[in-house]
């Protein structure tokens, strides 16, 4: 049986500012998952609580436009495409109270060290990203900040073969790049049971 993942707002009421640091919130699971649904959702919020947000995405992910990021139901916001986590953080605004991320695992490994920098200026630090790549491995500096972070949470999808839990990212093209950008032409949601490892799959990426 499917088990929808319930989303409540415990999250925003343990954030309230206690002492005026910042904190780190990310978002993981597989493709179609949710992550970018989820991430795009707590945006808005912190927009209508007119809260100044800045948002970024890496420059290598191409999917739909440029100055937005995009979930696969059709949600969207404005975001700035950026090539280094370095350029992210010079970007960043002294008045920025939240700052969303999208596509973390596209990132460099000083994603790290500008997010626990902005944290620590009294910034909300949100990261969406895939904790996983085609082949089950952790997807880098996802785990890393899955340490670091205050609050996590994780995303399902529903597996396209048999409808249970997923919690992995089929790849069904044949290339064996760690990163090959794509949608549902590339990638299948699938459960532990369905997932198949890719036979051509480095060993040691
Ligand atoms: P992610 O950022 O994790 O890739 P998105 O937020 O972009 O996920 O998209 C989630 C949406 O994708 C769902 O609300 C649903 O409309 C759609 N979707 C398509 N295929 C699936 C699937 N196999 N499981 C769950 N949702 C799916
Ligand atoms: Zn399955």
């Amino acid at each position: 049986m499917v088990e929808e993942f319930v989303f409540d707002n415990t999250e925003e009421r343990r954030k309230t500012r206690q002492n005026g640091a910042g904190w780190v919130e990310v978002i993981v699971g597989s493709m179609f998952s949710g992550k970018s649904e989820e991430l795009i959702r707590r945006l808005r919020r912190a927009q209508i609580a007119r809260q100044k947000v800045q948002v970024f995405k890496p420059k290598i992910d191409d999917r739909y436009s440029i100055e937005q990021i995009a979930s696969h139901s059709g949600m969207t916001h404005i975001s700035k495409p950026v090539m280094t986590a370095k350029e992210l953080l010079a970007q960043i605004e002294a008045d920025t109270q939240v700052i969303g991320i999208d596509e973390g695992q596209f990132f460099d490994m000083e994603l790290i060290i500008a997010v626990n920098e902005l944290a620590n200026s009294g910034k909300r630090v949100i990261v969406a990203g895939l904790d996983q790549d085609y082949t089950g491995r952790p997807f880098e500096p996802m785990p890393q900040l899955l340490s670091i972070a205050e609050f996590i949470t994780k995303t399902h999808a529903i597996c396209v073969v048999c409808g249970s839990t997923a919690n992995y990212s089929q790849r069904t093209s044949e290339s064996t790049e760690r990163v090959e950008v794509g949608a549902a032409d590339k990638y299948e949601a699938r459960c532990r049971r369905c997932f198949v490892p890719h036979s051509d799959a480095p060993t040691n990426i």
